[in-house]
Parts: structure tokens; C-alpha cells; sequence
């Protein structure tokens, strides 16, 4: 015998088939009188052979077999059978026989799941939305005891990129499902550690008995919800190097390969420390001797070659001077921005000599204590090779957590690492590729008892190996110029 749940989810499908005999079970009455659910179309039908139709007797024994059954059409009198392919006039069709189809009231389905949260003790906070592929999705986001999750409405089976991208934007989410996806979607869903509940069990479950079980699965999304953000390493990578991002996700996915590696990580989303906020920022402690530690970042997608322009000398320069000048941030324990990262795929080396020559000339004529920090151009393809090894030797980097945390912060502050020598400017640093592997062979070299390292010596080793040169061609600005915009 079938369960009452598992009735109710073969029901709820739009263009389900109903016979005469289900017409007026209770189970379906109920749905469509007492939840609106669905709406049922009727549908007139003959079928191509029957023995009380006028035409019965002009049939050879042979098309006798066809069981085809045809929909009435209002108006159409003649019909060509769609399996034996003869002709059909209505008027012989004395037999007739009514279907029902399932046309499912998504509105009122949606309003139910929406006030089954409601009715359970969850704050409706409002619809909430990823972008991604340029297509929206979306779900409602509740709140309870600061537990906040999204509840999506899902009707059909989900692709797989859809899933990569929530885990990607680490978004806790409970599934409803219906129509096709409450018979089909369970197996996928459960494979990933997602959860869902579908529309049969949700319509079954007796109150007191509803609250318990989302209140389970609200906490059980949000908790899995952060060790998700790590398994979704893989697809992060795997999409960033196949280019097969944009505008909107950009962001998220640098934000992920960042936060794998330095927990300290963290958006400025929606802080109001000051208006205008770059994407996001992370702290290192510094090595021995050393003062500088704190990075803000700025994401700027680049599809095809993208030139800075003059707006982004300002913006970059406004997001300083406005976390520069914040209470917050005076208040706080960071004093300043030793480094200005800017991710992105392929900017001119030219661009970025203009924008730190506009940024230091807006600085020493605004502020009193002009800024001094590095602008770091950190190119994707870098930011990817490191995570990728950070994850195919986790237990390694892990080990040398200190060593790898020393030297990505001389590397992300010192140009004496770089060999760029396309850059004529000090203050400018670009992560290469090259130095990412430079920088992943110090530091699976080094003995993880060691202490920490000691800067000056690391740069009197390297040199020694040949694997920095001492300054050639670089001007040092040391009063940088007043050049007005
Ligand atoms: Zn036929």
C-alpha cells in the first residue's frame, strides 16, 4: 500500500493523468478543495477502436488491436488515429469516456511552504537571491534564534551546477520539493549533504511534530552549511579555471580560495563601517621585526582585457581614504592598509603604475598622513595555483602554517621578491605565477619544527640562490610627485 505522503507527492504534478475512478477520492478533494493545490482540467476522449462507435463494424480484424485513446478537440471532426493512422470521424464515436489532468497551483503551494515556516516560529525576513549564469534563484530567508536559512521551492530536478554554486556561496538552504522533483531530486539532494523535505510530508505532518522537524533541518543546513564551503574547493577551482564565471560570482569565488587558506578572511558585505567598502580584506600576523599585515581586496572581473580607469583610480583611492579616516578602524587594531589587492585576470602592468601614481597624489593632498601601502596586483591564475597546491598538500601547508603565513606576507609586501621587471615603480607588487611557485618551494622545504622565519636571512638565502636580484630599473619614489588628475 502506498502512504499517504507518497500519494500526495504522485499527485502534485502538473499534467498528472487522473482516471474517473480517483475523480473523487478524498485525498484528492482535499488537495484541491481544502489546500488549493491543484485545479483538475477535464478532458473528453474516444478511443480508436470500440465496439458501441457506428464504425466498429467496417473494421478489419486486423486494425482491431489499435487501443489508442484520443483527445476530444472542440470543433474538430475528423481525427487521424496517432497509432494506426486511419481516419476518424467523430461522429461515429458513440463511446466516450472524461481524464482529468493535474494543473498544480504553484502560488498557493509556495504560500503554504512559506507559512508552514511561519506558523512553525520562523521570522520571514524577506525573498532572498543568488545570481549566477545570470539567472536568478531564488528563496525565502527566515530567522530564528539567529539561525538564518533560505527555504527554496524546487519542482524539478536540480543540475549540477546549480548545486555547485549554492555550495559555493555557502548559502544554507532547505528544499521543499514538488511535482517531479518530490519523486526524483531526493537521491541527488541527499548525495550532496543537502536538505529537503517534500510537499507530502510537510501536508502529513501534525503540528507539534512540524516544528521539531524544521527547527532539525534549519539548524542541520546551517551548521553542514560551513564545512560545506571547503568541499566546494574543487568546484571553485575547476570553474575558475574554466573561465566559467562572471560578474556576479567572480567575487564568491575568490572569496572561497582566500578563506581556505587564511581564516581570517572576511567580507565587508554589509558592515557600515564607512560607504564605500572594497570586497573584502584578511590579516596576517606579521614575521619577527615587522609591522605590516593587513590587506584589503578588491575584486575586478576582467572577460575580456580590462583597463583601469580613471573612475577606478578614485574608487580604489576613496575605498583607502574612507577605511583610513573610520572611526572603527582607528578604534580598532589595525592602523593602516599595507596593501591594496586587486584580483583579476590579465590588467597592463602600465595601468596600475598610473593608478598607485594618481592613488599617492590624492593621498598627499587629502590626508596628513599620506598613504604608503603597496597596490597589489594579484592575478587569478596566481591566487588558483596556490590554493590548488595549499589543497593537494594540506597536511603539509598545515604543518607550515607560520612559514607559508611569513612568506605570503613578504611576498605580498616586499618587491625585492619580484622579478618582474616590466614594473618601474616601487609600491607596485604583482603575484605572479612564478612567484607563487617560488613561494611553494620555500615553504614545503622548510622543517616544520623550525621557528619562524627571519626576514633578513630569508632574503640573504634567496639572493644567494639566485632567486631574487638585488633593485634594477626601479624609481623609488620617495616624495612622490603632486600630479593633479
Ligand atoms: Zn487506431
Amino acid at each position: 500500500m502506498i502512504s499517504e505522503i507518497d500519494e500526495i507527492n504522485d499527485l502534485l504534478r502538473n499534467g498528472r493523468e487522473i482516471n474517473s475512478l480517483m475523480r473523487n477520492s478524498d485525498l484528492l478533494v482535499r488537495l484541491e478543495k481544502t489546500y488549493h493545490f491543484l485545479e483538475l482540467k477535464e478532458k473528453d476522449f474516444f478511443r480508436c477502436i470500440h465496439e458501441d462507435d457506428g464504425d466498429f463494424d467496417i473494421i478489419s480484424d486486423d486494425q482491431r488491436r489499435c487501443d489508442a485513446e484520443i483527445e476530444i478537440i472542440p470543433r474538430k471532426v475528423k481525427y487521424v488515429c496517432p497509432q494506426c493512422h486511419r481516419i476518424i470521424y467523430l461522429e461515429d464515436k458513440k463511446f466516450r469516456f472524461k481524464k482529468y489532468q493535474v494543473a498544480v497551483m504553484e502560488k498557493n503551494v509556495r504560500k503554504f511552504i512559506k507559512n508552514s515556516f511561519k506558523d512553525s516560529g520562523f521570522k520571514y525576513l524577506r525573498e532572498g537571491s543568488l545570481t549566477f549564469d545570470q539567472e536568478k534563484f531564488l528563496f525565502y530567508k527566515f530567522t530564528c534564534n539567529s539561525i538564518e536559512f533560505g527555504v527554496s521551492v524546487m519542482n524539478k530536478i536540480p543540475d549540477k551546477s546549480l548545486l555547485d554554486w549554492i555550495e559555493i556561496y555557502s548559502s544554507p538552504i532547505i528544499f521543499v520539493l514538488f511535482d517531479s522533483a518530490a519523486l526524483s531530486a531526493q537521491r541527488i539532494l541527499e548525495g550532496r549533504k543537502f536538505r529537503f523535505i517534500d510537499i507530502g510530508t510537510l501536508v502529513t505532518l501534525e503540528e507539534k511534530n512540524k516544528i521539531g522537524k524544521l527547527l532539525d533541518l534549519a539548524k542541520k543546513c546551517t551548521t553542514e552549511t560551513k564545512i560545506k564551503l571547503l568541499s566546494s574547493l574543487p568546484n571553485v577551482i575547476e570553474k575558475l579555471e574554466n573561465r566559467e564565471i562572471d560578474y556576479y560570482n567572480y567575487e564568491q569565488c575568490i572569496y572561497v580560495l582566500l578563506k581556505f587558506m587564511l581564516d581570517s578572511t572576511d567580507k565587508f558585505g554589509n558592515s557600515h563601517i564607512c560607504k564605500e567598502l572594497p570586497d573584502g580584506f584578511f590579516t596576517i600576523s606579521p614575521p619577527k621585526g615587522k609591522q605590516y599585515g593587513f590587506y584589503v581586496y578588491d575584486c575586478k572581473f576582467t572577460g575580456e582585457k580590462r583597463k583601469l580607469t580613471s573612475s577606478d583610480y578614485r574608487a580604489i583611492y576613496d575605498y583607502i581614504r574612507n577605511f583610513r579616516t573610520s572611526p572603527a578602524v582607528i578604534q580598532s587594531n589595525f592602523h593602516d592598509i599595507d596593501g591594496f589587492i586587486i584580483f583579476s585576470h590579465n590588467l597592463p602592468i602600465g595601468d596600475l603604475e598610473k593608478t598607485l601614481g594618481h592613488i599617492r597624489s590624492y593621498s598627499m593632498r587629502d590626508e596628513r598622513n599620506p598613504w604608503n601601502g603597496k597596490l597589489i596586483y594579484f592575478e587569478t591564475d596566481s591566487l588558483i595555483l596556490l590554493a590548488k597546491s595549499f589543497f593537494e598538500s594540506r597536511g603539509e601547508f598545515e604543518r607550515r602554517k607560520t612559514f607559508f603565513y611569513d612568506y605570503l606576507n613578504l611576498f605580498l609586501h616586499d618587491e625585492d621578491l619580484h622579478q618582474d621587471t616590466n614594473i618601474k615603480k616601487k609600491g607596485i607588487i604583482h603575484i605572479s605565477k612564478d612567484d607563487i611557485r617560488n613561494m611553494i618551494e620555500l615553504i614545503l622545504q622548510k622543517d616544520p619544527e623550525e621557528q619562524r622565519i627571519d626576514t633578513e636571512a630569508l632574503l640573504e638565502d634567496l639572493r644567494s640562490r639566485g632567486l631574487i636580484s638585488s633593485y634594477s630599473g626601479i624609481t623609488v619614489d620617495k616624495q612622490p610627485k603632486l600630479e593633479l588628475p
